[in-house]
């Protein structure tokens, strides 16, 4: 490793700690590589030739949730995610990464065809899988032990996609663009749904955006650089030249890459840099467009129905922590069911999904984000709320391992189900 770009983030870091206190993964490893002050330190030592174990250093690399706690609490604002992913890229092209990612990244989630027709195949596959468990948010299929780890359930993947399920012409042009994502299209597409039909309700007119790549995010924090720059660029043409009002994102992940990671790979000087710009510029989280376009203004009295505190909000890591948007999805909830919302025990620790970590090592992230659904549910909630697609995946199938009964959901949804109730 001889990145001098790298050098200069990791040459801030000045050994004092303050990440090992506030790490998700140091009380599982309780092991100073876990954390940002140990990864650094790798990195230094790899840089510098003194230690240049490249696989021992991917090892503890791909070790950590991307969660920015330990960026967020750092005294000395080191960039510990932009250095997670810059060394990952970097090693990836030293020693390479799993040809399933390679196809995955480089050729499924560049193209929206090729996404949806392997969207298909697995819903036709995973009805061969054996355990079926009937949950509060929908049916999960388990993985059997050897293939998918210990537990795990998976949504039933649905027969269509939400942008298929639009009209010929629906939705086309408008002046606010609403950016799915590939998970609220194809996974949960209700969350598609109700996410466009609030934002419609909004009064501006909606265009919800087609061929769609990926946003970037998965290749780009597994070191696939060349992929997530593939999709960070076809993505900001396509929006660039819509010239959108606003750009409206129901997943913190997307819209994080939008706003910041983008730029580590359309940096200043590149012919797309200012495209990149007013995409970011125009980018905004789903409960700020709301607060903003008036809607909320039109909603009911909240259902009497509704318990009091059952339904909590989870913070997405991204969302909340890295984008400082957690305010504005609790206000959002307020507005929408009253006095049903209230603040969820552990609200804000981290859910361990982490992209592919939790394909990497599914034992700890599912004993992590398990914790995190007990302690909800022991704290009275029934509903989880949340506003990203990372976090909706995981917490589904943590409700489902730990407590069936417990119903995840998008912000949107409930917003929807509010504004449209009969
Ligand atoms: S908190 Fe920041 S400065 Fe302190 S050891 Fe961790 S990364 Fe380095
Ligand atoms: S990003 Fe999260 S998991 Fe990774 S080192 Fe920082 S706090 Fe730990
Ligand atoms: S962050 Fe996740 S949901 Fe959003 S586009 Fe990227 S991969 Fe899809």
């Amino acid at each position: 490793m001889r990145d001098a770009d790298l050098k200069a983030l990791t040459g801030l870091c000045a050994k004092c700690g303050t990440c090992r206190t506030v790490c998700t993964l140091y009380p599982e490893r309780k092991a100073e590589i876990a954390v940002a002050r140990g990864k650094i330190a790798l990195i230094d030592a790899a840089m510098s030739g003194e230690d240049n174990d490249a696989d021992a250093v991917q090892e503890a690399l791909t070790d950590c949730l991307l969660c920015g706690r330990c960026e967020r609490a750092c005294p000395n604002q080191v960039l510990v995610e932009e250095i997670v992913m810059k060394g990952r890229a970097d090693l990836a092209e030293e020693v390479g990464i799993p040809a399933w990612k390679r196809v995955l990244f480089g050729k499924v989630m560049t193209s929206p065809a090729a996404t949806g027709i392997a969207r298909k195949a697995a819903a036709a596959g995973q009805r061969l899988l054996p355990g079926k468990i009937p949950t509060a948010s929908g049916l999960h299929y388990r993985f059997p032990d050897g293939l998918g780890g210990e537990g795990r359930t998976v949504p039933k993947l649905p027969a269509k996609g939400f942008l298929e399920s639009l009209g010929k012409g629906e939705a086309a042009t408008g002046e606010v663009m609403l950016f799915v994502g590939c998970v609220f299209d194809h996974v949960f597409p209700e969350v598609g749904r109700a996410s466009y039909e609030t934002v419609k309700a909004s009064g501006r007119s909606v265009a919800v955006f087609r061929d769609a790549a990926c946003c970037g995010l998965p290749a780009m924090v597994s070191g696939d650089r060349r992929s997530a720059t593939e999709c960070a660029e076809a993505n900001v043409r396509r929006l660039r030249a819509a010239e959108p009002g606003a750009i409206v994102f129901p997943c913190g992940s997307c819209l994080l890459m939008f706003k910041r990671n983008v730029f580590s790979l359309i940096p200043k000087g590149d012919p797309l840099y200012d495209d990149a710009v007013f995409v970011a510029n125009h980018a905004v989280d789903y409960a700020s467009f709301l607060l903003s376009s008036g809607v909320l203004d039109r909603l009911p009295e909240p259902s009497p129905v509704e318990k009091v505190g059952e339904i909590g909000y989870h913070d997405p890591c991204h969302l909340s922590g890295t984008l400082g948007k957690g305010p504005e999805a609790r206000e959002v909830l307020s507005r929408a069911v009253g006095p049903a919302f209230a603040e969820m025990a552990g609200a804000d620790l981290c859910c361990a999904y982490g992209g592919t970590f939790n394909m990497r090592d599914y034992s700890t992230s599912a004993r992590i984000g398990e914790n995190k659904v007990t302690a909800a549910v022991r704290g009275g909630t029934k509903v989880i709320s949340t506003a990203c697609s990372g976090c909706a995946l995981q917490m589904r199938d943590m409700a489902a391992r730990t407590d069936p009964s417990v119903r995840v959901v998008h912000i949107a949804e409930l917003v929807h189900q509010a504004l449209f109730r009969k």
